[in-house]
């Protein structure tokens, strides 16, 4: 059994959640002035959505409560908070997932706050019913247990992350020393998680880039904790 839930998430999956979810908006009769998206997850969808609903106005705001893998922080900030004119537009927010919802929820008062939209409706791919704190006017997916979602956009990311979860918590049992093949097999035991070939390659170096492994021939050594 994997120690922490996941689920890879691929990109042909990820235009046609964002398809649904623009022909729910679409069929809802709400037509957006303008597209918003969440920094950094919400970028994707975003874009994809303009697309699917023919809007030409797409800008952001960077609300950030989670940086690391299924790691939350304690509470979300706006990063930039800056001020633009929204003076009587509709806002359609877009963002990947509602968690917790702590992010989504300050970015939507800040923006009703600072730039003056007549509406801010809120769209995601995915609503993680029992752990939000509140129900996205427009979403893809419901979610019923918890999950981690592995998306495209944060696939080395979230690799890098697991692994270094993986490597500290063995760590803490004594295990210093791991050939490339057990590095793998291990990542795929705790995490059920195939990210293939290139993302276990791009993590692995910067594990060692960062210090946090060692190659020594063809052994990895820990040496951070
Ligand atoms: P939250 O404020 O808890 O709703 O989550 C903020 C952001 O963290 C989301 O927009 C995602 O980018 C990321 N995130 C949170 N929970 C998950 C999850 N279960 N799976 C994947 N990404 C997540």
């Amino acid at each position: 059994m994997a120690k922490i839930r996941t689920q890879l998430v691929t990109w042909d999956e990820v235009v046609r959640w964002s398809r649904g979810l623009a022909n729910k908006v679409i069929e809802s009769g709400f037509r957006p002035d303008v597209v918003v998206a969440v920094a950094r997850g919400g970028y994707v969808p975003a874009r994809l959505l303009c697309d699917f609903m023919m809007v030409n106005n797409l800008t952001s705001i960077q609300s950030q409560h989670w940086t690391e893998a299924a790691k939350a922080e304690e509470r979300a900030i706006i990063k930039y908070p800056y001020k633009i004119d929204l003076n009587g537009m509709k806002v359609l927010l877009v963002d990947d997932i509602v968690d917790t919802g702590e992010s989504l929820l300050l970015a939507k008062n800040y923006i009703l706050k600072n730039w003056g939209p007549s509406e801010v409706k809120v769209a995601v791919l995915q609503w993680i019913s029992s752990a939000a704190k509140f129900k996205p006017d427009y979403y893809f997916i419901e979610v019923k247990e918890w999950i981690w979602f592995q998306y495209p956009w944060t696939r080395l990311e979230d690799t890098y992350q697991f692994f270094k979860k993986m490597l500290f918590e063995e760590g803490k049992y004594g295990r210093k020393r791991w050939t490339y093949q057990e590095l793998i097999k291990g990542f795929m035991e705790w995490f059920d998680l195939d990210v293939g070939e290139d993302y276990f390659k791009d993590a692995i170096r910067l594990l060692v880039n960062n210090g946090i492994l060692r190659k020594e021939d063809e052994t990895y050594i820990l040496v951070m904790q």
